[in-house]
């Protein structure tokens, strides 16, 4: 079976900031059909859960508090890019709007709620790597490549 990443909190680990989740019951559905490997870049760079939230200001990445939290963002990317080359991964369904796994959508920097375009720390070297990448918008056409 193809493996694919995940974010993990798409499968339901409570690993977001607020130590929730994002479940989606159409994961389910990935589980037939690819070998899952749940990713977290902000556990993986050592940050806690629950844990203030950051956003990417710039080339780097902020909590609300004004810490610079780049560094671990950047070891979070790296580790899921290892992870990329060990398991040859070619696919990964992330979590949109995340300052890691945003594909699309990232917030402005600024903390007041506001979306613009952009994409996450370990999005951006997820795709450097050419690794395609899917949200739960596109989960369809995930499901439809299975294979191909
Ligand atoms: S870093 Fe990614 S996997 Fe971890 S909580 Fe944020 S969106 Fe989910």
């Amino acid at each position: 079976m193809e493996t694919i990443l995940v974010s993990a909190c798409l499968l339901g680990d409570n690993v977001k900031y607020n130590g929730k989740n994002n479940y989606d019951e159409r994961i389910e559905k990935l589980k037939e059909l690819f070998d899952i490997v749940p990713i977290c870049p902000e556990v993986f760079g050592g940050l806690p859960t629950p844990r203030i939230p950051s956003e990417i200001k710039g080339e780097n990445v902020v909590n609300e508090k004004g810490k610079d939290v780049t560094y671990e963002f950047n070891k979070g990317a790296h580790k899921v890019i290892n992870i990329v080359n060990f398991c040859h991964v070619r696919k990964a369904l992330l979590m949109d709007r995340s300052p890691s796994c945003g594909v699309n959508k990232i917030y402005n920097g600024k903390f007041n709620g506001t979306l613009i375009d952009g994409m996450g720390y370990t999005a951006k070297l997820l795709k450097a790597k050419g690794v395609q990448l899917y949200t739960l918008d596109s989960i369809d056409e995930l499901i439809e490549s299975k294979g191909k």
